[in-house]
């Protein structure tokens, strides 16, 4: 068997409101699709991290870098086929964009290799721990309107999510410590007492800034302050996992298995959350959670995007072993956007209806058991929305 040829597919929509994090405001969706043929006419899908004019750049890694690298070769030799770009691309860039290329042609090779063996991902690795995750579901963005009136927002859609039948809810900061408390405030209001919320910087903050923020939560019993400062302060998430009782979790922007040795031997995360679009693929995923239980650090994925990066994870959560194990285990969870998005809702031929499924079971959702990744994008769709 033989790759026959690799097609980057990125797609875009303007969306219905302009949306934002700390760092920007955005009024786009993006989704960056890859998709590897072979002799054989089975055909494997991933999809690489990185939205609008990031995609661009990774179309063209893919395409012109890594395919002629690859052309030819057993898609079978998934691991052999990893070594051979990573080598070759090292010397131009061991973490970011050329890691994000590279995830989505490891991930459609995996798809190649489910389907070809007629098991779920799942089943390849080593076979589901759990047949069904729990679903947390994020929204709470920015928006570009005063933190009186974005406040008064967030109360509500926070208790829209619960009301949706998520197990827990996220939200975002990014104004500033002061305001972002009351933010923070304003979604402990909306949900409730009892109900689990999380908060997301997005590494907005220095380390006093972060402490301040981080104190509040505590008082408001957040269950973990994501990316609280710089991925490359490595010092700064020490401090503050030593200093503060709130979750401390990170590392959506840290890549391979050599960045994810150096920061969880730091000792500054208590949840990792590694993002398979962005740092190596499955491949690599596998090695660096072996590495998180290593450490003895539970992992909650991250994951953004479309309907192929959430059936990527669906799988990778069923087949995360327990750690540390036990009669009411320690479970991962599913992150899942509950914002506008027609990639993650319209893109497949099945949908997944994840949101569905969370208010039908209490916030619970199924591995797909098909072939692969278990889902097939739709190609009228692809088409519709393709921008390069
Ligand atoms: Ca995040």
């Amino acid at each position: 068997m033989k790759i026959t040829k690799i097609t980057s597919h990125v797609l875009q929509y303007d969306l219905p409101e302009q949306l934002g994090y700390s760092q920007q405001y955005y009024a786009k969706r993006s989704a960056h699709l890859v998709e590897v043929e072979t002799d054989e006419g089975i055909t494997g899908w991933g999809e690489c991290f990185g939205p609008g004019h990031i995609a661009l750049a990774n179309k063209a890694i893919v395409e012109q870098v890594i395919q002629p690298m690859i052309l030819g070769a057993d898609p079978m030799d998934r691991d052999v086929i990893w070594h051979k770009v990573y080598n070759l691309m090292r010397d131009h860039g061991q973490k970011g964009m050329p890691m994000q290329a590279l995830s989505g042609v490891d991930i459609a090779l995996w798809d190649i290799a489910g389907k070809v063996a007629n098991l779920p991902v799942h089943k390849l690795i080593g076979g589901a721990h759990r047949d069904h995750v729990t679903v947390y579901g994020y929204g709470m963005m920015l928006r570009p309107e005063p933190v009186a009136d974005l406040a008064a927002r967030f109360v509500d859609e926070a208790a829209e999510i619960r009301d949706m039948g998520f197990a827990a809810t996220k939200m975002k900061v990014g104004l500033g410590p002061k305001d972002d408390v009351t933010l923070a405030q304003a979604v402990r209001r909306g949900v409730g007492e009892d109900f689990r919320f999380m908060v997301d910087a997005n590494h907005c903050y220095t380390t006093s800034d972060a402490f301040y923020v981080g104190r509040a939560l505590e008082e408001l019993e957040a269950y973990w302050f994501e990316e609280p400062v710089a991925p490359e302060d490595h010092d700064g998430y020490r401090e503050l996992r030593a200093g503060l009782k709130v979750n401390i979790s990170g590392g959506e922007a840290e890549f391979g298995r050599w960045g994810w040795r150096q920061i969880l031997e730091n000792r500054g995360l208590d949840i990792a959350q590694p993002e398979v679009c962005a740092l190596g693929g499955i491949s690599e995923y596998l090695r660096v959670l072996a590495l998180c239980h290593a450490h003895f650090t539970p992992v909650i994925n991250h994951v953004w995007g479309s309907a192929i990066a959430v059936a990527t994870n669906l799988q990778l959560l069923a087949a995360m072993p327990p750690m540390p194990g036990g009669l009411h285990p320690w479970e991962p969870m599913l992150e899942f956007d509950t914002t506008d998005n027609k990639f993650r809702d319209d893109l497949l031929v099945e949908p997944l209806n994840i949101q569905r499924q969370v208010k039908q079971s209490g916030g619970m959702v199924a591995i797909p058991q098909g072939a692969g990744l278990g889902v097939e994008p739709d190609r009228a769709v692809i088409d519709h929305y393709k921008i390069a």
